[in-house]
């Protein structure tokens, strides 16, 4: 029983490991994995739904490129089989010519039908690949941040892009190939053994053995293609790294050792790429072989035929034209099935990545927010980023009043950052409540949510475009004079005018062009033009020079006002204007109050204070 596995009728039958079986992909023994399958292959044909007119439009073009293809032997047999009558007769030549008009059109139909199945079935499966791009991009942008904390984004990229490539082919040639070589695979066997039975019972035996050797080297060649895509996202995961980090590289010189590892990869895809030509070159002289033998055989077999008069020159010569038509879908055939699999195989990854459930949504019932005043509140708030790590925080519970100024300080790690991401639901509690004017965050919209809460992180994150493009992504209908306003109000329009191109300057990728003090006064100028209720404000922990964190600092402040603010602060001169501080430490929240009073307290605020110098 180790080996075999028992039946529904209690037989034993072998398990389908031999090479042949394991061409195909193994059916999940798990019966939701099937329910699953059968669900993902709907949607398959789903998606052609939109495009039914067109794809039978194509189908036909398909039929037709068939029947054109069978009418040229059938037209030549007629013509050779005509020829001893046509020798006698007075108007040979123009009947010749006629067959020749009549074969000159089929080939014109041929053609027009082939350009349209190959042109409009292309842009068809491009369609429906855009589709698919457009579906996993929305998606994406929904998937919360639990997802993008344990993604690589470099294999997001490939998904939507390089795996709906393949999509778009599969979707494109899939009906047509399939409807053209059953067409004229079926057209040809019949004139064939219309002809002469025999020739084409000794083609139909040899035709499984090319089957058979397609799919073996079909197979391995797949096997190398999979792992050239593995290998090229390592090559990918060096160049990402590399040349991301190019000033880290550069500034330790450490330009042959990134050459070293990224060569390891490199070598590691071209052995891949060396082993999927080797079975492709043996796949495709296989098949040239094949087709050389079919045809010697046609022709011997012909002959001997001829020999004995059970077959005339002129079927001879159809049979061989047949036979080019016969062997074309062959060849098509492991092409086919290699677009099934890679095709296929992109679309389960993509579908994969549709069915990932957004952790945080809005819920049934969630209703929108108005007229915020800023009032926040936690709860008991437990937390952990994954289910088997220690809580990050255990049991917090504070008050912020609307308008107010909070300044949150502690040692790094202790969960500061983490207390701020809840309040824009980034993550969800795992205890406790956060509620924002006395309605819990989950129980309001995620729009209206994040609409009301203004973030300036550290990380400061810019687009690739001009200052004017990254400011207006604050609030994109703003006016002109509104982006100058918020500009200004941010200390950043004098340093933004004295940029070569002012507010049409190209800030290069993620600001690149900019210093740290200069992105965070755009993020705050952004933050001005949302003028969100709500502030949070992870202070930059590197330190800026003094004009640039006074600019900041004075724009802060700017912002401040008038809107509940909470600051994870790492500067006295900040946390000074506070109106209230928040010491959180590994215990919890141990102290608050105002600096001087908590100085004066001499506890664990004091103490950061003068062992760190910074807060
Ligand atoms: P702080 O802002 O006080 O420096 P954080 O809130 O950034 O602290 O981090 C608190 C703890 O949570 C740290 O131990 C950190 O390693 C962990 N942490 C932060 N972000 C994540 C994340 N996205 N996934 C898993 N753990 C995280």
């Amino acid at each position: 029983m180790t080996s075999q596995v028992l039946n529904g009728a209690g037989r034993a039958r072998k398990p389908r490991n031999n090479r042949l079986f394991r061409f195909f992909p193994a059916r999940p023994d798990d019966p939701e994995a099937r329910r699953k399958g059968r669900a993902r292959f709907a949607r398959f044909l789903g998606y052609y739904r939109p495009h039914l007119p067109l794809l039978t439009t194509i189908l036909a073009s398909a039929v037709l490129v068939a029947a054109t293809a069978i009418a040229m032997p059938l037209l030549a047999n007629h013509i050779v089989a005509r020829l001893p009558e046509l020798a006698d007769s007075p108007d040979a030549t123009r009947q010749l010519l006629f067959i020749g008009g009549v074969m000159l059109v089929i080939f014109v139909l041929q053609a027009l039908a082939t350009y349209f199945v190959d042109y409009q079935g292309h842009v068809m499966g491009a369609r429906i690949e855009a589709q698919v791009r457009r579906e996993l991009f929305e998606h994406c942008q929904k998937l919360s941040f639990t997802f993008y904390d344990r993604q690589r984004t470099g294999q997001l990229m490939s998904r939507i892009s390089n795996d709906s490539l393949w999509l778009g082919e599969l979707f494109h040639h899939g009906p047509e190939d399939v409807a053209i070589s059953l067409l004229k695979f079926g057209g040809a066997m019949a004139v064939l053994t219309w002809i002469d039975p025999m020739v084409a019972g000794t083609i139909a035996l040899m035709i499984p053995f090319a089957i058979g050797y397609a799919m073996i080297f079909n197979r391995r060649m797949n096997i190398a293609l999979r792992t050239s895509k593995e290998r090229i996202a390592g090559v990918n995961e060096r160049v990402e790294d590399a040349l991301g980090g190019i000033r880290v590289v550069q500034s330790f010189a450490n330009e042959a050792d990134e050459l070293r590892r990224f060569e390891v990869q490199n070598q590691h895809f071209l052995q891949s790429r060396k082993d999927g030509y080797r079975s492709e070159a043996l796949l495709w002289s296989g098949m040239d072989g094949f087709a050389q033998l079919v045809t010697v055989a046609v022709i011997v077999i012909g002959a001997f035929r001829i020999l004995h008069a059970d077959l005339s020159a002129a079927e001879l010569l159809t049979l061989l034209l047949c036979v080019g038509v016969l062997l074309d879908p062959i060849k098509r055939f492991d092409n086919f099935i290699r677009l099934w699999q890679e095709g296929y195989t992109g679309f389960t990854r993509a579908m994969e990545l549709l069915e990932e459930e957004p952790d945080i949504a809005d819920n049934p019932d969630a209703r929108p927010l108005s007229d915020v005043k800023g009032a926040i509140a936690f709860r008991n708030v437990r937390f952990r980023y994954e289910a088997d790590v220690p809580l990050v925080l255990d049991g917090i519970s504070l008050d912020i009043r609307p308008g107010e100024f909070v300044a949150l300080v502690g040692p790094s790690g202790v969960g500061k950052s983490t207390l701020c991401a809840l309040i824009p639901r980034f993550y969800d509690v795992d205890g406790g409540s956060v509620s924002i004017d006395g309605h819990d965050v989950r129980s309001v919209t995620l729009a209206a949510l994040r609409r009301s809460i203004g973030m300036v992180q550290q990380d400061v994150y810019l687009f690739s475009g001009t200052v004017w493009e990254n400011l207006l992504y604050g609030r994109p209908g703003a006016s002109d004079d509104e982006v100058i306003a918020a500009a200004c109000a941010a200390n950043a329009h004098d340093f933004i005018t004295a940029l070569p191109q002012g507010y049409d300057t190209d800030i290069g990728q993620r600001g690149v062009k900019l210093s740290g003090g200069q992105k965070q006064r755009l993020t705050i100028a952004r933050a001005f033009l949302k003028n969100p209720p709500v502030l949070i404000f992870d202070e930059a922990t590197s330190a800026l020079d003094n004009d640039s964190e006074r600019a900041v600092q004075q724009a802060l402040l700017g912002l401040a006002r008038g809107r509940t603010t909470i600051v994870i602060a790492h500067r006295l001169s900040t946390v000074r204007h506070a109106d209230r501080i928040l010491v959180l430490t590994r215990e919890g929240m141990v102290e608050q109050g105002t600096h001087d009073a908590l100085m004066a307290a001499g506890g664990v605020y004091a103490g950061l204070h003068s062992t760190q110098g910074r807060i």
